[in-house]
């Protein structure tokens, strides 16, 4: 019994100190992982390409990337970080002008 607690408690720590391991290799390399969300393009029909003049970059739902070109995300989108500037969706509502 007292092995079984041990040799638990070992593999616990391995894993833990595998975890720690990992944050700064994750920190140093700079890189976001990309994410969709499937459920709300499916919902909205999202697509990776523009319906007619309307496309993401003239909605108002829309958050730009780090330049004008990159993936950016939308504000009913949570956690998808891959909406393309160039999209189209049915929810598209046009951005007020500047
Ligand atoms: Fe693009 Fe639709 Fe989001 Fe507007 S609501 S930014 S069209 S995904």
């Amino acid at each position: 019994m007292k092995d079984n607690i041990k040799s638990a408690r070992r593999r616990m720590l391995k894993l833990g100190g595998a975890a720690l391991a990992m944050i700064p290799v994750m920190a140093l390399s700079g890189r976001t992982y990309a994410a969709t969300n499937a459920a709300m393009r499916a919902s909205f029909k999202y697509q990776d390409k523009p319906a007619g003049d309307k496309a993401c970059r003239g909605c108002v739902q829309f958050v730009p990337g780090k330049t004008a070109k990159a993936l950016g995300g939308c504000k009913i989108y949570p956690g998808d970080t891959e909406i393309s500037p160039n999209g189209y969706c049915t929810a598209w509502v046009a951005a007020p002008k500047k």
